[in-house]
């Protein structure tokens, strides 16, 4: 029996969500729209199998066929990254963390990572992660003139605090990250390196950003965010490694791993190898570089002046508008953004004088340039009259226009 014929009430919200998905634009920088394919693996009957451990030393019988799927999506994770082994079980990219973490340090040792506020993640140390309780992080973050990564504070604070590890890698951060110079302070720490790429895993994959995988210890990402692949992370490492990560992802932070979710990534790293994946990051940066250009063009403040990947942070400061506010209305006007904190920002994690805007998933809907022309001139509009519920009603009716023009994978497909 399908859905709908045995539970039409939680029916009705997948066609809401649709709905929803169809006529909105999402600027959300961590967000993507997956493929059939990928929706139509992660809803496959892999969902019924156990399978704790590993391809062929299994605690479970009937495990050949997913021996065979986790095996490929290993053998494509280290194919598209070029990397010596890949542990491809993390259900998300804070479980990936989580293994590296436990893999590489002990409890109460001390690691570096950068701020949330200036871009970083919960699980790099922030105290309301287990990150922050576990370990004693000490925080990095962007010189306040140039609003980009601080190098020399980098060598500075773990030559004087001496981490066990540095990790590197950010939620809200539009600059390519110089992973050569991360190794060099690393070396001369005597610390480890750990790189996270959970939003610009798919513009490593092809090319359009440098890969941390010549330089780092260990390698964390997600699959949904420029991937476009199925929720779900993932861990590379060099050879020397590997048994400490697998250990530490099974069965220390484990237990049965989610054989649909892995079926999905391997469908996930066989799409971003075809040639076409390389032409949607490529479309994926020119549109985050033509939005960038027109939201200045038209008065808004970015952080650090601009984007190398396919996000945005704007600094709301000087409008006088806040991210939250900004959020809610432009989300009532059908554009899908989410606030952030700025680098030194004055306002509370809650209320932000930022947003951060992304354009993975628009891209992936085949939205171009134009689009991102009059969303950037949309997006000034609302801003600009925030309190005004007519300007709001009116953009989402042009929004819902635009969107409509463009399918959304697993819906229109
Ligand atoms: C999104 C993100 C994560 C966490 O991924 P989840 O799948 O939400 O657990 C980890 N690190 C970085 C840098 C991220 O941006």
């Amino acid at each position: 029996m399908s859905l709908r014929e045995v539970d039409p009430e939680a029916s009705r919200i997948v066609e809401l969500e649709k709905k929803r998905q169809k006529e909105t634009i999402n600027l959300i920088a961590s967000e993507n729209h997956a493929s059939r394919a990928v929706l139509e693996m992660q809803g496959s009957i892999f969902t019924d199998k156990y399978a704790e451990g590993y391809p062929h030393k299994r605690y479970y019988g009937g495990c050949e066929n997913v021996d065979l799927l986790e095996n490929l999506a290993i053998e494509r994770a280290k194919e598209l990254f070029h990397a010596e082994h890949a542990n491809v079980q993390p259900h998300a990219g804070a479980q990936a963390n989580m293994a590296a973490y436990f893999a590489l340090l002990n409890h109460g040792d001390t690691a570096m990572g950068m701020r949330l506020t200036h871009g970083g993640h919960l699980t790099h140390g922030e105290k309301v992660s287990f990150s922050g309780s576990l370990y004693n992080f000490i925080k990095y973050g962007v010189n306040r003139e140039t609003e980009r990564i601080d190098y020399q504070e980098i060598e500075h604070l773990a030559l004087k605090h001496r981490p066990k590890l540095i990790v590197a890698g950010a939620s809200a951060y539009p600059r390519i990250i110089d992973f050569e110079c991360l190794r060099n302070i690393a070396d001369k720490a005597d610390a480890k390196l750990m790189v996270d790429i959970a939003h610009i895993a798919g513009l490593v994959a092809v090319g359009l950003h440098p890969s941390p995988v010549p330089y780092a210890d260990v390698i964390t990402s997600t699959t949904h965010k420029t991937l476009r692949g199925p929720r779900s992370g993932f861990i590379l490492c060099r050879e020397e490694l590997s048994s400490a990560i697998d250990a530490a992802v099974f069965p220390q932070m484990q237990g049965g791993p989610l054989p649909h979710a892995i079926a999905a990534k391997a469908v996930c790293f066989h799409e971003a190898m075809q040639p076409d994946f390389l032409e949607y990051q490529k479309a994926t940066l020119n549109n985050a570089l033509v939005l960038a250009a027109e939201l200045q063009r038209l008065g808004l403040r970015l952080i650090s002046g601009g984007t190398d990947n396919h996000l945005v942070l704007v600094d709301l400061t000087e409008t006088g508008v806040t991210g939250i506010q900004a959020e809610v209305t432009l989300g009532k006007a059908g554009i899908v953004v989410n606030r952030d904190p700025v680098p030194f920002d004055r306002r509370s994690r809650w209320v932000t004088s930022g947003i951060r805007l992304g354009t993975p998933a628009a891209t992936t809907r085949g939205l171009g340039p134009e689009e991102m022309k009059r969303l950037a001139e949309l997006i000034v509009r609302v801003i600009s009259n925030i309190d005004d519920t007519t300007v709001a009603a009116e953009v989402k009716e042009e929004v819902r226009q635009i969107a409509t023009r463009f399918p959304v994978p697993g819906i229109d497909d």
